[in-house]
């Protein structure tokens, strides 16, 4: 049977939609399996440092300044070496002058 451009485009829908849900499945996975060796932990971390800047746009330093200026990372206020967790109250969105140290 030739591809007509639907078939070919359904196709790709198809395995579109069944790459996202194989990502979110192994995310699912992932979580489930956290502490584990055999999980990629800096997956894992970017993932929910992605959430956390969609939920938390602005830099907090400035923020506290009365400033808005947008978040551009995501650091630990506990440091993972010193007992802090990735969990969202150890949180702080930084924008780039103050990830540098710079404000
Ligand atoms: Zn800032």
């Amino acid at each position: 049977m030739p591809f007509n451009s639907d078939t070919l485009n359904l196709l790709n829908d198809t395995l579109t939609g069944a790459s996202i849900f194989w990502k979110e499945m192994s995310f699912r996975l992932c979580k489930h399996m956290q502490g584990s060796e055999f999980v990629d932990k800096n997956a894992i971390r970017q993932r929910i440092f992605t959430a956390y800047l969609a939920a938390n746009p602005l830099c907090a330093v400035c923020k506290n300044k009365g400033r808005q200026s947008p978040a551009t990372a995501v650091r630990h206020k506990i440091n993972i070496a010193d007992g802090g967790t990735n969990d969202w109250d150890n949180l702080a969105g930084l924008c780039s002058d103050c990830d540098k140290g710079d404000r």
